[in-house]
């Protein structure tokens, strides 16, 4: 197919299953990856307020943050992957397809 990047692999019905359901739990830990950053990136502008209303310094609140940010982007990088062909998913937040192999990942 010229001007296109898939590569159209073919899989097994099972297998095509088995890659809907791992694609299923991979969402979800992007999901509350991706969770856990945002309430980091809340705390951190809340910060002093956090402080006030509990009463303790939150001075280690900044490393812990940008420590989550960072392992946001080591995990996406891991995590976020065609279950078939291994390529990375891209920006999307959930899309249908793999753009590299083509599989369906989910209906
Ligand atoms: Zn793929």
């Amino acid at each position: 197919m010229p001007g296109s990047d898939i590569e159209a692999v073919e899989y097994t019905d099972a297998q095509r299953e088995q890659i809907r359901r791992d694609y299923a739990a991979r969402r979800q830990r992007q999901m509350i990856v991706f969770v856990l950053m945002l309430l980091a990136i809340l705390a951190l502008f809340l910060k002093r307020r956090l402080e006030e209303l509990i009463g303790v310094r939150l001075d280690h609140l900044t490393t812990v943050a940008f420590g989550l940010i960072l392992f946001r982007i080591a995990f996406a990088w891991w995590n976020w992957r065609c279950p078939g062909c291994k390529q990375y998913l891209g920006r999307g937040f959930n899309p249908k397809f793999c753009q590299r192999c083509g599989v369906q990942l989910h209906d």
